[in-house]
């Protein structure tokens, strides 16, 4: 069963590219899906994502709560003549920011893995071919290791903010935007894996706390964010540097901080930022009276 990265590791030191490991994998996992039919399943994730990108960048949307902060990355682009991020992370933090935002109007996104987290790995993906230059099939392999992550993320611990806060959304997106892009850049499986476990421990811990129950505060800007630091861990890790602590064993650390995270911090937009005097006025005004937080939500256990 594809349940750790360990075993990927396993399979894909016998010669194949980490990309076709993992079709290959899943392809007998599945049961019947041919590696060819999962390729063009995943060709067309691929083309899905990039129509949520030019829709978004096209739409110029604003959320209840945001504004269209992808735009203003847009203008700074522009105007900046020495931006303190590079390039690449500018415009992956534009485009996430974008195709995030859409997702809060309603837009139709790839959720990758969640809807909350649906601008991270857009970003570093079209931000990387638009910066770098990268060829289809290349985009596609990249896409296919992060989807080799989350699925490991999913399966030794989850990929929902309600039962693991945003470190199982946002943290899980960049981690399989990390993976993604040391691949982008000819990096080892080995690297792929250890630079998505740098980027889970940053984040382990991270709550879930939407401002009002919408998926817009702090969550759009997060995607932003989360592609600067997805671009760091890629550089670490090709860099080789490597986590002490196993990659297995960090998605494990981040399921069990999950599961110890109070009820307020795990998308009941009870706790951290929803429950600030902004955050409850905030919601007071767009849907009604803000329920009493209870102190016993926000103990930890
Ligand atoms: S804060 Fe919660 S709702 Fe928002 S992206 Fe993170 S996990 Fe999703």
């Amino acid at each position: 069963m594809m349940r750790s990265f360990a075993e990927m590791l396993l399979r894909a030191a016998q010669g194949l590219s980490l990309d076709e490991t993992l079709l290959l994998w899943e392809s007998e996992e599945s049961g019947g899906s041919s590696v060819g039919w999962l390729r063009d399943a995943m060709a067309s994730r691929l083309a899905d994502m990039e129509r949520s990108v030019r829709e978004a960048e096209e739409a110029h949307c604003r959320g209840r709560l945001i504004g269209d902060d992808g735009s203003l990355i847009g203008l700074y682009r522009e105007r900046a003549a020495e931006p303190l991020s590079g390039p690449l992370v500018l415009r992956a933090c534009q485009i996430a920011l974008s195709v995030a935002t859409y997702n809060a109007a309603m837009g139709r996104i790839v959720a990758a893995p969640t809807a909350g987290s649906c601008g991270i790995l857009p970003g570093l993906l079209f931000g990387y071919e638009e910066v770098f230059g990268a060829d289809r099939e290349r985009l596609l392999g990249a896409l296919i290791v992060a989807g080799g992550v989350g699925e490991i993320v999913a399966r030794r611990a989850t990929l929902a903010g309600a039962e693991g806060g945003c470190q199982a959304e946002c943290g899980a997106a960049g981690a399989m935007g990390t993976a993604a892009l040391v691949f982008l850049r000819g990096g080892s499986a080995e690297a792929c894996v250890h630079g998505a476990a740098l980027l889970l421990k940053s984040v382990l811990g991270l709550i879930c706390d939407p401002v009002a129950g919408l998926v817009e505060v702090p969550c759009v800007k997060r995607n932003g964010l989360l592609t600067g630091l997805a671009v760091l861990a890629a550089d670490m890790a090709l860099a080789g540097v490597r986590s002490v602590i196993p990659p297995d064993e960090v998605i494990d650390a981040m399921g069990a901080v999950g599961r110890a995270l109070p009820e307020a911090f795990r998308e009941t937009a009870r706790g951290g930022l929803a429950a600030t005097p902004t955050g409850c006025s905030l919601r007071k005004a767009l849907v009604g009276e803000v329920p009493p937080l209870d102190a016993e939500e926000v103990q930890l256990p």
